[in-house]
């Protein structure tokens, strides 16, 4: 996908579930009607640094296995590299460098000091034993332990990583450079030097862009309609999370399948039934009606949250949305193609880079409480939290509303502008 210099206007339709390219279009698009310098684009478009690395494991069963994993560096210049590692059958280069520019562009839509990095090994981590996963995420860090560090490149847990995993990197980082250094990785265990509100914070940080769209538009909470796809992490802490305030979460969908009642349910029972009696989502008996996952998007809603994977809102269906607002919980859940039909549908976009950012930038709180050794108090890091998103809200509504271009458009355009800035002041070291 990557030309060898210049500008590439367009994308192929064949490109329209590339998540690289959806990227690149609406940066694009972004950089187009900022009317950014040539060689400042050039140098945004591409990534600082990638790396492969194969990752020899010796299997439980003995044998021994290569695995392949990545790590891109898309931008240090306002600060160290932030981004996940996700552990998937399906990971590929293209998406983690899809993922690390919007992690580049996230972290400056909330104007914390990082830019963006990703990382992915190809492996299934429900075939894996614990030890097989602790071998590779060990043999993975040290691969890269020159390249991870506080200062140059801080990772996260992402999909199929969680505490556990950073805790093997921050053991493994630490072994290498010798002195204990929590700083290296967010999303840890608490007692190990994690944050507070980290496991929340993306959950919670939709739920805060979504009371900020509900003031605009004059909505209640108790006649909003919600509807949440994907029940881990990110959907079914934003469910819990709305539920709670009020909200009237009609649709929900995991894996296995999605759910529909018009009269809304019983979160903390359907958390119940699906984390402590581990049971499929759509068997839940108060359940409403049965439908496919990516069917639940396109009922009647007040609002919708894509919490599960992307590429679920595409040029094909984005006409059947009944929604006013798209709350994007996961990376990508639109693609570039679906733009211009929210648009035209008038649906009230909050992109995934300001929607979903709550969780870096509680990792930067963690980071920023690693480094100081002095840990704050949940109410302390939520109150931040919140103080952080609302201006960032504020800022790319009032910047699409000022530029007359649409959210995501804004996003993009601030992120971009303030890298700019940065990248102009620092200037070229060659
Ligand atoms: P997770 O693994 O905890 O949960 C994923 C959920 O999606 C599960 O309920 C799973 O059953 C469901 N799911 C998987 N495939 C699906 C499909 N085809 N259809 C419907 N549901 C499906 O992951 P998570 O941490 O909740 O992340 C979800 C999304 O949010 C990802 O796109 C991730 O990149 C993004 N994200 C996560 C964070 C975070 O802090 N965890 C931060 C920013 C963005």
């Amino acid at each position: 996908m990557i030309a060898q210099g210049g500008r590439v206007a367009s994308f192929s339709p064949h490109d329209e579930l590339n998540v690289y390219a959806s990227a690149e279009a609406r940066f694009e698009v972004a950089a187009k009607k900022l009317g950014l310098d040539d060689g400042v684009y050039r140098f945004m478009r591409y990534p600082d640094k990638e790396i492969t690395v194969y990752i020899p494991v010796t299997l439980d069963s003995g044998q021994l296995e290569v695995f392949i994993g990545y790590r891109v560096h898309h931008s240090l210049v306002r600060g160290p590299c932030k981004g996940g590692i996700r552990f998937a059958p399906d990971v590929t280069l293209d998406e983690v460098r899809a993922l690390a520019s919007e992690m580049t562009w996230k972290c400056a839509v909330v104007n914390i000091p990082f830019g963006g990095a990703k990382g992915g090994v190809i492996c299934d981590p429900t075939k894996l034993s614990r030890g097989e996963l602790e071998r590779i995420t060990r043999r993975y860090t040290a691969e890269l332990s020159e390249w991870f560090g506080p200062e140059r490149d801080v990772p996260a847990p992402d999909l199929g990583t969680n505490e556990q995993i950073m805790a093997w990197i921050m053991d493994t980082y630490s072994m290498h450079v010798r002195r204990t250094t929590t700083a290296v990785v967010t999303g840890k265990p608490i007692q190990m030097g994690g944050s507070q509100g980290r496991r929340e914070a993306t959950g919670r940080g939709l739920m805060i862009a979504c009371e900020k769209a509900l003031a605009k538009f004059g909505l209640k909470r108790d006649l909003t309609r919600v509807i949440v796809q994907g029940f881990g992490n990110v959907g079914s802490v934003a469910a819990t999370l709305m539920h709670q305030a009020g909200y009237r979460i009609v649709g929900v969908a995991d894996i296995h399948g999605g759910l529909y009642n018009e009269k809304g349910f019983d979160i903390p029972k359907l958390v119940n039934w699906v984390y402590q009696q581990h049971q499929p989502l759509p068997d839940f008996p108060d359940g409403g009606e049965r439908m496919t996952a990516q069917e639940v998007l396109f009922q009647p809603a007040d609002i919708v949250i894509p919490a599960a994977i992307e590429n679920q809102i595409t040029r094909d269906n984005v006409e059947r949305l009944q929604t006013r607002i798209l709350c994007e919980g996961a990376n990508g859940p639109s693609t570039a193609y679906a733009d211009e039909e929210l648009d035209r549908k008038g649906i009230f976009v909050i992109p995934d880079i300001l929607a979903n950012a709550g969780g870096v930038t509680v990792s930067y709180f963690e980071w920023v409480q690693d480094r100081q050794g002095f840990f704050w108090r949940e109410n302390v890091v939520n109150d931040r939290l919140k103080d952080i998103l609302e201006r960032s809200f504020d800022d790319v509504v009032g910047y699409a509303e000022t530029h007359g271009v649409n959210n995501r458009t804004a996003a993009y355009m601030l992120a971009i502008d303030r890298v700019a800035f940065v990248l102009k002041l620092r200037g070229i070291y060659a």
